[in-house]
């Protein structure tokens, strides 16, 4: 198989530096402590049938060039398995304080050896042209260390790929800020890579996050700062690379108490946070083209519910079932199916019995604008309209029912309510207890879903 380009990423050993506030990776408790050949053997497999391999990207969350996290040994596999793939192009990430002659003459008498000549590009973070912000974030260099190690690569011929981070925290202007950058890395380095700025579980950023003073841009925002950006070939542009869902650790989990009917249980950092993650980064699964919002369930994860495993069983012989996205509402906000086990999205309760008129019609206005977002960010991925609509299976009477029927009318999208309408208000009026659960109302959701043709 020939392949233009391929990224490895393997994590071993703590990153020497370890300090970044974006970086998650080197907060983490448990790090693969991994021998030379087992290293070898799992770069040996993620190479595995590649015949001729024109660019690879070799990333380990720290740095190549320190023998702490590539040994040398495996810095040298490295080098001979892309000669043996005619390799055009070896990229990889480095600290700056391991880019020393030492360290690159070494690769590049190992290349001589081999009698290889490839590219050897090192991706340096160096985040933002300025000092004061690079002491901020703890990046750990300065400016001058910065074109140091860079005038080292050039004297080796080597190239420098310098990645910048746009929307940094504490910064009053992020697009005079990125100008800067932009600038200045550009006279230093052979490309520059512009990144969006996103926290992960463990790092310092994240709390930044769940503080609420600062919000990682959406695609729109992204792009309005960087879209000039766009046409220059020396700059590669990325919103969502390597972004993934709101990850608590344990002492974070242990925090809080997500109890009870109030302000507090509604509107969470931690469900907001997560909120924004769906309706801003998250994509949804692409088989999935037709959403059907459920409730949420005192059990949890929900789908260990009576209710839900009544809804489910009844559901899964819908044809398209694979098609439908249940998207369950509660007071965390949206929470697809998916990631219903998340933290913290099976250790919460809303006690009904503690709701007071008040925090209805809170629970009502904050879960509409949530609908609202969600609905309106991913139009294009579910393609509802006024004629397609979204399901549910909801009590009409439901604020969680009200605010999603609101949510819709603004957003002009077309809502159907598989709970029969007639039957519902009929069993309602004969006291029926469990009422969602109902085989005659289970029957009628399968019979208008069938006859929707999802
Ligand atoms: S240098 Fe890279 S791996 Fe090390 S702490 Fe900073 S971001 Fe994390």
């Amino acid at each position: 198989m020939e392949l233009e380009t391929k990224t490895i990423i393997i994590e071993n050993n703590r990153c020497a530096w370890g300090k970044c506030i974006f970086c998650s990776f080197s907060k983490k408790r448990d790090i693969p402590v991994l021998g030379e050949n087992r290293l070898n053997q799992l770069i040996e497999n993620e190479l595995k049938g590649i015949t001729t391999l024109k660019q690879l990207k070799f990333f380990n969350s720290g740095s190549f060039l320190d023998a702490n996290q590539i040994p040398v040994f495996v810095q040298d596999f490295v080098l001979k398995k892309c000669k043996e793939l005619k390799t055009e192009e070896l990229i990889f990430e480095c600290h700056p304080m391991f880019i020393t002659d030492k360290n690159i003459e070494r690769i590049r008498k190992t290349l001589d050896s081999l009698n290889y000549n490839p590219k050897i590009s090192v991706a340096i973070g160096l985040e933002t042209a300025d000092d004061r912000m690079l002491k901020k974030i703890k990046k750990g260099i300065t400016l001058q260390s910065f074109e140091k190690a860079v005038g080292l690569l050039k004297k080796y011929n080597f190239y420098a790929r310098t990645y910048l981070m746009a929307n940094l925290p504490y910064e009053k202007d992020v697009e005079k800020s990125l100008d800067r950058s932009v600038d200045f890395a550009l006279k230093h380095s052979e490309k520059i890579c512009i990144i969006n700025t996103y926290p992960y579980g463990y790092a310092e950023l994240f709390d930044i996050w769940l503080s609420r003073k600062w919000h990682p841009l959406n695609k729109k925002d992204f792009e309005n700062l960087t879209g000039k950006y766009k046409k220059n070939k020396k700059i590669e542009i990325y919103f969502d690379d390597f972004i993934s869902y709101p990850k608590f650790s344990i002492a974070k989990q242990k925090k809080v108490d997500l109890y009870g009917a109030n302000k507090f249980n509604l509107t969470h950092p931690y469900y907001e946070v997560w909120q924004e993650y769906l309706a801003d980064f998250y994509l949804p699964p692409k088989i999935k083209n037709c959403i059907l919002f459920l409730p949420c369930s005192f059990r949890k994860p929900y789908s260990m519910s009576k209710t839900h495993k009544a809804i489910l069983e009844r559901l899964k012989s819908v044809f398209g079932y694979e098609k439908i996205h249940q998207i369950m509402i509660s007071n965390p906000g949206l929470i697809p199916r998916e990631f219903e086990s998340k933290y913290p999205f099976a250790n919460y309760d809303w006690s009904e019995a503690q709701e007071t008129p008040a925090i209805k019609k809170l629970y009502t206005k904050v879960t509409q604008e949530r609908i609202e977002k969600y609905l309106e960010n991913h139009r294009a991925h579910y393609a509802y309209t006024s004629k397609k609509p979204v399901f549910c299976y909801l009590k009409y009477e439901s604020e969680s029912y009200i605010a999603l029927e609101n949510a819709c009318k603004k957003q002009n999208i077309a809502l159907v309510n598989l709970l029969d309408k007639e039957a519902y208000d009929f069993l309602k009026k004969e006291g029926m207890r469990s009422i969602l659960t109902n085989q005659i109302l289970l029957d009628k959701m399968f019979l208008h879903i069938a006859k929707a043709k999802i």
